[in-house]
């Protein structure tokens, strides 16, 4: 039995020059274009943006740590009581 490589349906120029965005960043935050040169946003306005998000993430993620946690004591102590 001899492997015969498949051929995919669609090649692959035709396939990187079909999906949006491949040669041309777009910024993470208004989804405008971006010079390659910069990392993710377009702009320092942008830029400032996505790290008030992700900060905001963080707090977001954060918080709900907490309040698993908080449940599990309750819980905990509830079990826990004679
Ligand atoms: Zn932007």
């Amino acid at each position: 039995m001899v492997p015969v490589p498949r051929r995919p349906k669609v090649p692959p120029e035709a396939e990187r020059s079909g999906v949006i965005g491949a040669s041309a960043p777009v910024c993470a935050v208004c989804g405008g274009p971006r010079s390659p040169r910069k990392r993710e946003t377009c702009s320092d306005r942008c830029r400032a943006e996505l790290s008030r998000r992700r900060r905001k993430d963080v707090q977001r993620i954060r918080d709900e740590e907490i309040r698993t946690l908080l449940e599990v004591a309750l819980k905990k102590l509830e079990e826990g009581t004679p």
